[in-house]
């Protein structure tokens, strides 16, 4: 494997740094929570109004914020310049490079874009605990919400569990 540049890497890192653990893209209106995450206004406001009015930080750490305090929460402006200059740079060469999509989980790989406008957020919530036996299996805590990808005919779902994306038994979690 070739080396990276510091130029690339640094890039990488950036587009690591401006990645919503949400919706997976480019943060659009970051938000901080109290607990210092941010997620795009629209995904927490998604998130809010498929569990109750309650936004849930999904990577529990017993932040709870109430739909009617979301448009309250400061913008992470910092985030913000950063998304605006990567985007700025990616807009002055040709395409945006896309990683080899053997790399890539089958969801991903197909037009992210049009995915996203078909479905909304959805999480699930772990009942039950089951720990990973292959490398694409996530290990999976009662509490835990998991960013529902994709519901399989043999009851494995694939989902995004702190920004790791992997199987897990369907029957172990249930809809918020
Ligand atoms: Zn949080
Ligand atoms: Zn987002």
């Amino acid at each position: 494997m070739p080396s990276k540049t510091n130029g690339e890497e640094f890039k990488e890192q950036l587009e690591d740094i401006i990645k919503c653990p949400i919706c997976l893209d480019n943060f659009n209106e970051p938000r901080i929570l109290p607990c210092s995450h941010t997620y795009c206004l629209q995904c927490i406001k998604d998130l809010a109004a498929s569990n109750q009015g309650q936004f849930i930080c999904p990577l529990r750490d017993g932040i709870t914020i109430s739909s009617t305090n979301i448009d309250s929460l400061p913008l992470n402006l910092a985030i913000r310049d950063i998304v605006d200059l990567v985007t700025k740079h990616a807009d002055n060469r040709s395409a945006a490079p896309h990683p080899p999509s053997s790399v890539l989980p089958s969801v991903m790989t197909a037009s992210t874009d049009s995915l996203r406008q078909q479905q909304t957020i959805k999480f699930v919530k772990v009942i039950d605990s089951y720990v990973a036996e292959h490398d694409d299996e996530l290990t999976i805590q009662p509490g835990d919400l998991i960013l529902l990808l994709e519901r399989r005919p043999d009851q494995w779902c694939k989902g995004n569990l702190h920004g790791k994306i992997g199987l897990f038994p369907g029957n172990f979690v249930q809809d918020i």
